[in-house]
């Protein structure tokens, strides 16, 4: 195995498009998985964590631009209070030595339907930034993932970055596992509201070909909020739309049965994550609008 190890950003999309078929490498807790149990045996890897830019974060107009090398734990410690979605969802991830090596440029580069950054990404609206030797562009996360464990990245392209805005509103994420923790979801769910343009925004995962969002649910609630006069005086949403909310949810999905769960199931958890984690976020709106 040839085994690439630039030392510099330009460098790295230079042998990235000299060996397209090379395979990045971060944190390595999915590429070293799938190596080990000769699931893939690439001729060539390129190890991208001696790239500094690819560990950096800060803002880049309105958004957070982070780089796709900032692992999870540094997204807890750094991030929370701007990300709460993202850290919710990254403090469930592995174990703390998973979450000490794992990035989200891992997650967005593996895919996986079940990888627990996409929901709050959705949420959020985030773009993904690719570059590659001839320049970058940035993707809304809601084009990015275009099939089970396959992402819009070309072959010549790494993942630099993505970029999400501040929190604007509260934000949860739910996840369903087998166990409390080391777990791959068997469902999860992430809410975003954005009480600047009254928005509601979701994502789906682990119950769909592709980690997705509840359109409806969201254009749906955002009505209830609205014509209820909610977001002036914001009191409890009633149950029935809370219960609507979650039928749509669990609708968006398009789940299969497999080892970890049935669709039946999942569809019914959806509902009642969905119901759940609005009403939680609803609550903090509640009470930082009285405060
Ligand atoms: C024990 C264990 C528990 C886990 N638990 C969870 C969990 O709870 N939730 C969860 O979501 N995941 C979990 N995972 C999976 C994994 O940790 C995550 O997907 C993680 O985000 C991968 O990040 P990484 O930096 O290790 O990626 P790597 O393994 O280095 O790479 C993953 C993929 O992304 C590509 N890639 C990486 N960086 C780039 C880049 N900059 N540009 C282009 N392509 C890139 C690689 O080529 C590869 O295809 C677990 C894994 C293990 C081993």
């Amino acid at each position: 195995m040839e085994f690439l190890q630039p030392a510099t950003w330009p460098e790295a999309l230079a042998m990235k498009a000299a060996h397209p078929e090379a395979l990045p490498i971060a944190g390595g807790t999915d590429v070293m998985v799938e190596i080990n149990f000769d699931r893939q045996r690439p001729a060539s890897v390129i190890d991208l964590t001696r790239i500094a830019d690819l560990d950096e974060w800060g803002m880049d107009g309105a958004f957070l631009r982070i780089g796709a090398g900032v692992t999870y734990a540094r997204i807890i410690d750094e991030l929370g209070d701007r990300l709460p979605g993202l850290a919710m969802a990254s403090r469930t991830v592995g174990s703390p030595q998973i979450r000490n090596r794992g990035t989200v440029g891992g997650n967005l580069g593996s895919a996986s339907p079940a990888g627990d950054a996409h929901p709050p990404l959705l949420a959020s609206d985030a773009l993904v930034e690719l570059a590659s030797a001839t320049g970058a562009r940035r993707l809304p996360a809601r084009e990015f993932y275009i099939g089970p464990k396959r992402n819009a990245m070309r072959k010549d392209e790494l993942i630099a970055a993505f970029l999400v805005e501040p929190a604007k509103g509260p934000q949860q994420f739910c996840k369903v596992g087998t166990r409390n923790a080391m777990v791959i979801a068997v469902c999860s769910f992430a809410v975003a509201l954005d009480a600047e343009r009254r928005q509601v925004g979701t994502g789906i995962g682990s119950a769909a070909p592709t980690p997705v969002t509840a359109g409806e649910a969201e254009t749906f609630m955002e009505g209830v909020l609205d014509e209820g006069g909610l977001w002036e005086r914001p009191t409890a949403i009633p149950a029935s739309a809370l219960a609507r909310f979650g039928e749509l949810v669990a609708a968006a999905a398009r789940p299969i049965d497999d080892v970890r769960g049935t669709a039946a199931y999942r569809r019914h958890a959806l509902a009642v994550l969905a119901r759940r984690s609005l009403t939680w976020a609803w609550d903090e709106h509640r009470s930082s609008a009285s405060a």
